[in-house]
């Protein structure tokens, strides 16, 4: 399957060296030699690598959730192969040396590209512009202050000034603070039933209708981060429909589960943006359909026991996602909700475009970074399956369907099963 193409059918990939050479049915068929290695994928889709937009690795920091070696071996066995780690570690990605140490960890650990996006104010503290100029000669592909909302919209309007200037997209952790303020999940009935403060979907609502408004004022490239809210859907369509160049996320959870998964009060389900009602989860599927949303990330936000084997209030919010993300998604290709060709390009070839990063295709001459899906094999979720350091997700125990096999890298193999 190659989105960028349209091209959904059975063909051959020949991969020489770095590249893909050669693409089309048959086109292997004269290839032979000793040196020739073939990979039988009968049953399997063959598609472009996967690129997440927004994951956490906890590098630097807090090592001990997940650092890049481990973040990019958990992606790599998801299918990616790149991936782009948030700023908000322990100090804060807002400095070219962070952005250059994170890079070179990458590189010493191989597998899967890192394109960090960088913090685009000092400590994501929401007050002084960070040196985006040098962030993005080190290596960032773009900027946000994730975990928290820039409030301040005179900063926010400079910041995004600033990131046109150097051509940096700007993702927004959507949530005016002061009505989240006590939250622990979204305001509704069932955080009245369990005594929960809530978080209200106009939180989110308000700061991407001023968001929009500020990024047509400035010709910025603006991204709405981990998209929850039937209410930021239809702000983003109006936008859209306008032609403004905006884009934005959404992860797997939001589009698989509703808050109640926390009846239970069920630490691992506990996210921010939290999970909300069917409703906003049915806006969040037909809005990824039909291309007002552009992509999916998944938000990996890997945490120890400590932070998530404790009272609800205390929990950190966030679950891995790297990992089950295909086969959780599958399910909304065996629902007939999403064809298999549109749920690759929202996991390959939309997130290169909104990054503009490289890959996201299967054309000739595009470096070989593949991912091959095998859709109807199950495996259990347990800790030992995970690559990740962390196994703070509400799958555990299960049993999926649909996992990937093989990952290629520059034509390397960097995930096999
Ligand atoms: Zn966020």
């Amino acid at each position: 399957m190659d989105p960028s193409r349209g091209f959904d059918g059975t063909a051959d990939v020949v991969i020489e060296g770095k590249r893909i050479s050669c693409v089309g049915p048959d086109a292997a068929r004269s290839i032979t030699g000793e040196r020739v290695r073939v990979i039988d994928a009968t049953g399997c889709w063959v598609v472009p690598g996967f690129i997440d937009l927004h994951v956490h690795f906890r590098e630097p920091g807090q090592e001990y959730k997940e650092d890049i070696e481990s973040g990019l071996r958990a992606a790599a066995a998801g299918g990616f192969t790149s991936v782009c780690p948030m700023p908000n570690t322990r100090p804060v990605n807002d400095t070219r040396a962070i952005t250059e140490m994170m890079m070179a960890r990458a590189r010493a650990a191989g597998g899967p590209r890192l394109y960090p996006i960088a913090a685009a104010t000092i400590g994501s503290s929401g007050k002084l512009l960070t040196e985006m100029s040098d962030l993005r000669e080190a290596g960032a592909v773009g900027v946000s202050d994730d975990g928290h909302c820039l409030m301040n919209a005179g900063v926010m309007r400079r910041a995004l000034e600033y990131a046109r200037t150097f051509d940096l997209v700007f993702s927004q952790h959507c949530e005016d603070h002061d009505l989240t303020a006590g939250a622990q999940m979204h305001e509704g009935e069932v955080s009245t039933r369990l005594g929960l403060g809530g978080w209200p979907r106009a939180a989110e609502d308000v700061i991407v209708a001023r968001d929009l408004v500020l990024a047509e004022a400035t010709s910025a490239r603006y991204h709405v981060a981990h998209v929850s809210s039937l209410g930021a859907v239809r702000l983003l369509r109006e936008a859209k429909s306008r032609g403004m160049a905006v884009t934005a996320e959404v992860t797997p959870h939001h589009l698989t589960l509703t808050h109640d998964a926390l009846l239970g009060y069920n630490t691992a389900c506990k996210v921010n943006p939290p999970l909300r009602e069917l409703e906003d989860r049915e806006a969040l599927r037909q809005a990824l359909k039909d291309g007002t949303i552009d992509c999916i990330a998944t938000d990996h936000a890997p945490h120890s026991s400590l932070e998530k084997d404790c009272e609800f209030e205390a929990a950190s919010p966030g679950m891995i996602g790297l990992e089950p993300a295909i086969s959780v998604l599958l399910d909304l290709v065996r629902e007939g909700f999403l064809t298999p060709l549109r749920l690759i390009e929202v996991m390959s070839t939309a997130p290169a475009k909104v990054a503009r990063l490289p890959g996201g295709s299967l054309r000739e001459g595009e470096a070989a970074d593949i991912a091959v899906i095998d859709p109807n094999r199950t495996w259990t979720l347990a800790p030992g399956a995970l690559r990740s350091r962390s196994t703070n997700t509400p799958l555990l125990g299960q049993t999926l369907r649909g996992q990937v096999v093989l990952t290629l890298v520059d034509g390397a193999t960097v995930h096999a099963l």
